[in-house]
């Protein structure tokens, strides 16, 4: 009889330092994925989109006690990609980075 196959194995890239992870996908959806982070979809803009973005300048908005700036026009991405990091980025670097489109124009001074 042949073994009901368990988890999928798929080689993801990191988003951030590009190193090869292999992640273990299990049938079972409850179980956590081994061996990367899985962010979700992100968006990536054109070069073009992301120039008219940086030209329209900067909003000041306040979210608790902090003020953020934010530029006016949103750069539309062309694109999804899946969002993976590896072990060492998503512990390392969790606070401090922001994802390339939408709410990721923000940023603090
Ligand atoms: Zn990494």
């Amino acid at each position: 009889m042949k073994t009901k196959e368990l988890f999928r194995k798929i080689v993801r890239d990191c988003a951030d330092c590009g190193k090869k992870m292999t992640v273990y996908i299990y049938a079972d959806k409850n179980k956590i994925n081994r061996g990367g982070h899985y962010f979700g979809k992100i968006g990536i803009c054109s070069k073009k989109e992301k120039d008219k973005e940086s030209k329209s300048g900067t909003k000041k908005w306040k979210m608790d006690g902090h003020t953020f700036y934010s530029y006016k026009y949103e750069a539309k991405p062309y694109k999804y990609l899946e969002h993976w990091e590896c072990p060492t980025c998503y512990w390392g670097s969790r606070n401090t980075k922001f994802p390339p489109c939408n709410t990721s124009t923000a940023f603090s001074r």
